[in-house]
């Protein structure tokens, strides 16, 4: 069953009197409990389609389901209150709250439901500090840690609301390459233990590569959709022709 799915997915923008169609009739489907790389180069429409799926931008046209749920048309309220249970969000920048502890930026997001008593929010931050690996920093602020620390914050927060997608925009282009490839690690592994499905966009090659799931879009409109296997990719483009690509091809 799919956890997201978008339909001739469009979106405009007008820039000074000239539209820029950032995403052409985009469908596709994305199973529940995939690593899944939206690649493409900068400009290509990979934010735009993370931001419509997260439902933090509406489309021109086409149709978003999230679990199957038609989310075109609520409004903004329906959409805040379906993005704080549903999805979870990892950015480029982390986008912690600098004044807050590591503890209390994981905490946020659990102060809307109301329905957890403090020391089950507590409870649930601690499990998901610890799940990334940053217990002992739990009273750090964002300017007492590393990049890596700090994505690992916001992967923490990401997840401490149980969401059914987990959406990660450029989440490692801030970092070295070894922090990247170490957060890229934690979020397939928390993919693998906890069965989250992450969508995370990227234009960097080997980070595209530790996906499961590929869709390429280039110019705002899907190229090609990979599948990862036991002896590499098997990619089939926009004409459906299916090409087999051994690891040893993809890597060069
Ligand atoms: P990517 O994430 O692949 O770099 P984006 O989705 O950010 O690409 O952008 C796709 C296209 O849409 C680009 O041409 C970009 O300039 C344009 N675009 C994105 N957001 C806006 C906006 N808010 N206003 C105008 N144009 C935008």
């Amino acid at each position: 069953m799919s956890v997201v799915r978008v339909e001739n997915l469009t979106k405009a923008y007008d820039v000074g009197g000239e539209r820029v169609l950032a995403l052409r009739d985009v469908t596709l489907s994305i199973e529940r409990g995939v690593f899944l790389a939206v690649a493409g180069p900068s400009g290509s429409g990979k934010s735009t389609l993370l931001n419509l799926i997260g439902c933090i931008d509406v489309p021109t046209s086409g149709k978003v389901y999230i679990d199957e749920e038609d989310v075109t048309g609520k409004s903004p309220d329906e959409l805040a209150g379906l993005r704080a249970r549903t999805i979870g969000f990892i950015f480029q920048a982390f986008n912690l709250f600098p004044v807050l502890s590591a503890a209390e930026n994981v905490e946020y997001p659990l102060l809307g439901f109301p329905e957890l008593a403090r020391h089950e929010r507590q409870a649930r931050v601690a499990q998901y500090l610890e799940m990334v690996g940053l217990a002992a920093y739990s009273r750090h602020r964002p300017n007492e840690l590393s990049g890596g620390q700090r994505q690992r914050v916001a992967i923490a927060r990401a997840l401490a609301t149980g969401p059914k997608v987990v959406l990660a925009d450029e989440p490692t282009a801030n970092l070295d390459h070894r922090t990247a490839a170490g957060i890229l690690d934690l979020m397939r592994d928390i993919n693998r233990t906890l069965g989250t499905t992450f969508v995370f966009s990227t234009h960097d090659k080997k980070i595209m590569a530790m996906a499961d799931r590929l869709v390429r879009i280039e110019d705002g409109r899907v190229r090609a959709l990979g599948m990862q296997s036991a002896s590499g990719w098997v990619v089939i483009d926009s004409r459906g022709t299916r090409r087999h690509w051994t690891r040893r091809a993809h890597s060069a």
